[in-house]
């Protein structure tokens, strides 16, 4: 199976996407695991990255898309896997589509949670990219450059959407349902 999780930040998409992953055994892909990775090891991708990431912005398409295609030609995604945090712009679906087709993922699972909720969970997490302004860019540049793409995989009819609040158990068993996985 194929999927993508998708929604604001602090919505809690990379904690499920790790437990569904388990669950289907399929790997679970984040872009911004990978670019936490690579600014902590101190490579050259990493030192691209890392002042982009603890602004909030998006970091290049040519250069996320360049990462995420390497990492999807591997072999233990060959049986599918959960993109989480990618694509999150409409240049990257496109390049998503060229890799895997058009009509490449079976589900796309939107986490909803409002944007008060959001800044509290982000604000309690506390990663590098977790303070007051950078969380109020962040959640503008998601506005503008990825909520778009809900819109587009809805018309596509693989989006399914998730109530992204309450308990964490209940939750993974909310988006397994929504999967028809449970
Ligand atoms: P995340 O852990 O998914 O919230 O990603 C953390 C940060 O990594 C983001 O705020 C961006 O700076 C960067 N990032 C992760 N995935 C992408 C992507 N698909 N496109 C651009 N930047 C990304």
């Amino acid at each position: 199976m194929k999927l993508l999780f998708i929604g604001p930040p602090g919505a809690g998409k990379g904690t499920q996407a790790g437990r569904v992953a388990d669950r289907l055994g399929i790997p679970h892909i984040s872009t911004g695991d990978m670019f936490r990775h690579h600014v902590a090891a101190g490579t050259e991708l990493g030192k691209q990255v890392k002042a982009i990431m603890e602004a909030g912005d998006y970091v290049p398409d040519s250069i996320t898309v360049a990462m995420l295609k390497e990492r999807i030609a591997e072999d233990d995604a060959a049986g599918g896997f959960i993109l989480d945090g990618f694509p999150r712009t409409i240049a990257q679906v496109e390049a998503l589509d060229e890799l895997i087709g058009e009509d490449g993922l079976d589900k796309v699972v939107l986490f909803r949670v409002d944007n008060d909720v959001l800044v509290e969970r982000m604000l309690a997490r506390g990663r590098a990219d977790d303070n007051e302004e950078t969380i109020r860019n962040r959640l503008n540049v998601y506005e503008e450059q990825t909520a778009p793409l809900i819109d587009l995989y809805r018309e596509r009819g693989v989006l399914v959407e998730v109530d992204g609040v309450g308990e964490i158990d209940e939750i993974t068993e909310r988006v397994l349902a929504a999967l028809g996985a449970d």
